[in-house]
């Protein structure tokens, strides 16, 4: 038998920062044991954009945290602050007020000095995100959607730096090692049992961390409780979240909550593999150019808003709107005049299949060979679509396109308007590519205290020695703000750890 002061099930962002944590605040031995291989570290927060959203004061709040801007450069950026009344707002709002606000407010409540405890503490290279959250207008920087911070190398960078730092802090890892029981002693957790080199193994520890992440990655779970269709989704980071941690937890009669039916889903490449992330590109596969043009289904209609705000607040909700499609795919379109703007790294030639015409009839035409199943009514949208842009525009003769505002640019007269960004597609050459839905992570999670992390019982007590964060709390519903779900599990995971390490610093 193995004796631990603080174990923690999953090597992900929400996993590091607990057992980081734990160790920080006093525990001498922690371990995190994960059931994937030693070159799968990470769970999904590899796959990320590194994108940590955050309460700040703006730009010179931020500016001590990152290493991407020089003093030259800080003169020409225009960074709004982000209050503690806008994050609320923003889970509260998009999740149409069903999330705990006491749950949410506890995260937003502690974001900012979390932040600085990863950057200074845990080693976190932060940087502004300018090339996703910031456009270039009128020669300066103009950022928008709230969020401004990612880290530096995405979630490469996040997980190898997450990494060096419990090396530092003698946190040991072991991979292909999956938690399949957790074991009490007098109703408290008195250790795991996890399966290692083939054997049932007890691990001892009064401090058990569940950060396991959702079902995401589990057909069966994800048809169970997200509904038909929802087992072909493309997967879109790893494969090992199989909502084990739920059933580790469902043992002890943990409560379950939050939003069971929901997932945080995005447009992604169609011809993405299908069963997992690729970890070379890993988010590259993300197509978060909507905004600036349109999305049209195999039918050949437009089927949501595609600006009826930033894409940080509809991108987690549009991978569900494609899902519902039939065929479950559907085109992205721009002309010449937003091609431009794409991002590269989502855009760039030999990262995703762009299929291009000199009209819309030819476009369409050459959809019709990647399943458009209706090409006239393809190149009929396109042209509602551009007269009710010119009809906007004649009516609003002083109004100007602005990708770093909601411009109000709008087709209001159709029935299915674009709130915001509205251009004409009609100057050659015009552009398609196809995506699907790429799930990313469930929403339905267990119930937590919001001060420690400590999991909660059925009976609406806290189970003594269980905690838990990430992906496995039930906070989100239905849509989430960019870059909540690395702040919500580092803000969890500190508080979990230091729980931990006040519990065993008591005598049993
Ligand atoms: C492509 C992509 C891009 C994203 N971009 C962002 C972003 O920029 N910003 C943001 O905030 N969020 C982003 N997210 C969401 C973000 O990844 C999650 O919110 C966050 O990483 C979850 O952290 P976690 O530690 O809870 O789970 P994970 O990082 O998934 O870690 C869970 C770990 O648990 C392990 N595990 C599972 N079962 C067991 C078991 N039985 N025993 C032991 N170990 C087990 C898994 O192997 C895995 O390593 C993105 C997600 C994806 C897929």
């Amino acid at each position: 038998m193995t004796s631990f002061d603080c174990i923690v099930v999953g090597s992900g962002n929400a996993g590091c920062c607990a057992a980081f944590s734990a160790a920080e605040a006093g525990c001498n031995k922690v371990l995190i044991v994960d059931v994937c291989p030693p070159e799968w570290v990470g769970g999904n927060g590899y796959f990320t954009a590194g994108a940590f959203r955050t309460v700040h004061e703006g730009l010179q709040d931020l500016l001590p945290i990152v290493n991407n801007v020089s003093a030259e450069q800080a003169g020409s950026i225009d960074m709004d602050p982000y209050t503690l009344h806008d994050f609320l707002g923003d889970i509260m709002r998009l999740g149409d007020g069903k999330p705990d606000p006491v749950l949410a407010h506890a995260v937003v409540n502690a974001s900012r000095d979390t932040i600085t405890w990863l950057a200074t503490e845990v080693g976190l290279p932060f940087m502004f995100s300018f090339h996703r959250q910031a456009y270039k207008v009128g020669g300066r920087q103009k950022f928008w959607g709230g969020m401004v911070l990612c880290t530096e190398d995405g979630g490469k960078g996040l997980i190898a730096a997450h990494h060096r730092a419990l090396a530092k802090a003698k946190v040991d890892v072991w991979f292909n090692c999956p938690a399949v029981e957790i074991t009490t002693e007098n109703g408290a957790v008195s250790g795991i049992i996890v399966q290692k080199d083939g054997e049932r193994l007890h691990l001892r520890s009064r401090a058990v961390v569940l950060a396991a992440g959702g079902f995401e990655a589990n057909p069966e779970l994800r048809e169970r409780h997200l509904g038909p269709g929802w087992e072909r989704a493309i997967l879109r980071g790893t494969p090992y979240n199989q909502g084990d941690g739920f059933k580790l937890a469902a043992a002890l009669g943990a409560r379950q909550t939050g939003d069971w039916a929901g997932c945080h889903s995005t447009c992604w490449d169609a011809d993405a593999p299908k069963d997992g992330g690729e970890r070379n590109l890993t988010n590259q596969f993300t197509k978060s150019g909507y905004p600036l043009g349109i999305m049209v289904n195999s039918a050949g209609k437009r089927f949501v808003d595609e600006g009826e705000d930033f894409r940080n607040y509809t991108y987690a909700k549009f991978g569900r709107a494609i899902q519902n499609q039939p065929r479950s795919y559907v085109f992205q379109v721009w002309d010449s005049k937003a091609i431009g703007l794409l991002r590269e790294e989502e855009y760039g030639d030999g990262i995703v299949k762009k299929i291009f015409g000199d009209s819309v009839e030819e476009l369409a035409e050459k959809l019709v060979a990647n399943g458009l199943e209706a090409k006239d009514e393809f190149v009929e949208t396109v042209k509602e679509f551009n007269e009710a842009v010119k009809s906007y525009q004649a009516e609003n003769q002083d109004s100007n396109w602005n990708p770093a505002v909601k411009d109000g640019m709008s087709t209001q007269k159709l029935p299915l308007p674009k709130s915001n960004w509205a251009l004409t597609i009609d100057q050659p050459p015009f552009m398609a590519v196809k995506v699907a839905c790429g799930i990313t992570f469930t929403f339905g999670g267990l119930s937590i205290d919001p001060e420690t992390a400590g999991v909660i019982s059925e009976q609406s007590k806290v189970i003594p020695g269980l905690f838990c964060t990430g992906e496995m709390v039930g906070l989100f519903h239905k849509n989430y703000p960019g870059g909540s779900g690395l702040m919500a599990g580092a803000v969890f995971g500190r508080k979990a750890g230091k729980a931990a390490a006040k519990l065993t610093s008591t005598n049993a």
